[in-house]
């Protein structure tokens, strides 16, 4: 039986390195052609369904986010299929910055001038958000009791191949 894989892959692609330069060198291009590749391939999902009202990423994503916050495959193939930065999964939800209402989203945002993170709610992330999640820094924060029943099951089945407890 095969084991469940949580993450979501990169396009494969083979590495161009000029023949010819010593191994040091060979390393540092190595390096900077999977960052590059990494980064072309950054996630920039619409913060909004096709009705227009903001949601939440797919469970693929929420799956692919507590994999890498729990470590659920080799840290190997955690570098190579890194965080996209859509979702982040917790127990309890920030307050937003600018009312007293449970946050959904930890966002950059410019104000006076000046741009940093904040937590907002859905009403002023609507107002000031990017509307754009991952690449643009802008994360939807997913309670733990939201998580779909099929994404906890493969959290706990690969946890189980492991020894460990089960998250849910
Ligand atoms: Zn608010």
């Amino acid at each position: 039986m095969n084991l469940p894989d949580p993450l979501l892959p990169l396009p494969d692609e083979p590495l161009d390195l000029p023949e010819g330069s010593d191994t040091e060198e060979r390393l540092k291009l190595a390096f900077v052609s999977v960052s590059d590749h990494v980064n072309l391939h950054a996630m920039a999902w619409p913060a909004r369904d096709l009705d227009g009202k903001l949601a939440a990423p797919p469970a693929e994503h929420v799956l692919h986010e507590l994999a890498h916050i729990y470590e659920l495959v080799d840290e190997e193939r955690l570098i190579s299929s890194p965080k996209l930065g859509d979702v982040y999964v917790d127990s309890e939800l920030p307050k937003c910055d600018l009312c007293s209402r449970d946050a959904r989203y930890d966002a950059i945002v410019e104000m006076n001038g000046t741009k940093g993170g904040a937590f907002l709610c859905g009403d002023h992330y609507t107002e000031l958000g990017s509307g754009t999640l991952g690449a643009s820094g802008d994360t939807y924060l997913m309670l733990t009791a939201e998580v779909p029943d099929w994404v906890r099951d493969e959290c706990n089945w690969l946890l189980a191949t492991k020894g460990r407890e089960p998250l849910f």
